[in-house]
């Protein structure tokens, strides 16, 4: 085959939204005027809506660390009891930033591919009075696992501990409803859901975390929340922002608007629904007990490297990914976050069919993809 389309079919960096590739051709615009800050005031309403929510959104020049790092540095004093729900390498993420910053953390760790249960946060919650914050990802990428926001948040919610969601590939793949359930922090990232390079993070912040705020002692400069929801309130940012990535991001928002939140996530939970009928049919067992719809960890077969899946997709021009860290080799990863539709799957589970029979594991060709066919009729008719 001589043609070959290059293809990002992973959880991060997503496939980007032409329209707004497009429009980070307008990027000799100076971030002081009239005509930029109208452009970002909209922005970050636009933002707004697509949370749902009626909390602050603060934007950073970062990828989606920066905000979970400014997260801890803007919200916590030093030494303060935090407990964090860790169940992939993003949690141990944030194990890492808390101790970084040294607050006394209690780690609730849940073996790769599966989760910490709401259970074991009351248990813990009961345990240690005086908790300031919980710390968790909606979904963990790395093993594409995904928590009970809804009852966590119920646990952390009437306690005077902050709810702080890594939701950078939750949001845009379950419903996360930021005022209803108590999410007092919710973390978002612009190479995931919201369609276009890496580079902007974004952080809602409740009155509650607001509060914590006031009181939090932790150093800090580049990312300064309160210095940054006033820069925002004046339609500008505090330092120069990323430009070219806020022109892209006003015309995602717009699409994302357009579409609606609900059926962004509607689409990601079809796809990710469909993948999982087609790993059923191609003998193939998922990695993640409670999976979610951002991506599908699925375990290679038996004897075979993940590896060898990843590099036969390549060949195709195709680049999925491979499992982190002591998942390496064992796993390999299909995404359906952002802009992914129903022809990227046909093309992904047909390509994987190939790819899985050329390493040995005999699938009759078209059970898998009949498989996605087959979810895309059902949901139609529904
Ligand atoms: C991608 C991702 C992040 C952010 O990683 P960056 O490399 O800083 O953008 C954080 N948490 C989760 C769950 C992610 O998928």
């Amino acid at each position: 085959m001589h043609i070959r389309k290059q293809r990002l079919l992973t959880p991060g960096p997503t496939p980007l939204y032409p329209p707004a590739l497009h429009a980070m051709m307008a990027s000799d615009i100076h971030h002081r005027t009239e005509e930029f800050r109208s452009i970002y005031k909209s922005a970050l309403a636009d933002l707004k809506e697509v949370y749902g929510t009626s909390n602050d959104v603060l934007c950073f020049a970062a990828s989606g660390t920066g905000a979970m790092d400014a997260s801890v540095s803007n919200l916590f004093s030093r030494g303060d009891k935090v407990i964090v729900c860790a169940a992939g390498k993003f949690g141990e993420r944030w194990v890492s930033i808390a101790k970084a910053y040294g607050l006394n953390a209690t780690v609730l760790d849940a073996a790769y591919g599966d989760v910490v249960t709401p259970e074991r946060l009351e248990a813990a919650l009961q345990a240690e009075p005086g908790v300031k914050g919980v710390f968790v990802q909606a979904s963990d990428t790395s093993t594409g696992a995904e928590h009970d926001i809804r009852a966590m948040a119920a646990l952390v919610k009437p306690t005077d501990a902050i709810f702080v969601v890594d939701g950078i590939t939750g949001m845009g793949t379950m419903e996360l409803d930021v005022d209803g359930w108590g999410i007092d922090v919710l973390v978002g990232g612009s190479q995931k859901a919201f369609m276009i390079p890496p580079g902007l993070a974004f952080v809602s912040v409740s009155p509650k975390a607001w509060a914590h705020a006031a009181k939090a002692d932790l150093p800090h400069f580049y990312f300064d929340f309160k210095k940054e929801k006033k820069s925002g309130d004046a339609g500008e940012s505090t330092w120069t922002p990323a430009t070219s990535l806020i022109l892209a991001l006003a015309e995602s928002l717009k699409y994302v608007k357009r579409v609606g939140m609900a059926n962004v996530i509607a689409n990601a939970q079809l796809l990710a629904s469909a993948t999982r009928d087609a790993c059923k049919e191609l003998d193939l067992d998922l990695f993640a007990t409670r999976p979610g719809s951002s991506v599908t960890a699925v375990k290679a077969p038996a004897g075979m490297d993940s590896g060898l899946i990843v590099k036969g997709l390549k060949q195709f021009g195709s680049v999925i990914t491979n499992g982190q860290g002591s998942m390496k080799g064992q796993i390999f990863r299909l995404a359906h976050i952002g802009y992914f539709d129903i022809i990227d799957m046909f093309g992904m589970v047909a390509a994987l069919e190939i790819v899985l029979r050329a390493n040995g594991h005999q699938v009759e060709l078209g059970k898998g993809v009949a498989a996605v066919q087959r979810a895309y009729e059902a949901a139609r008719k529904a």
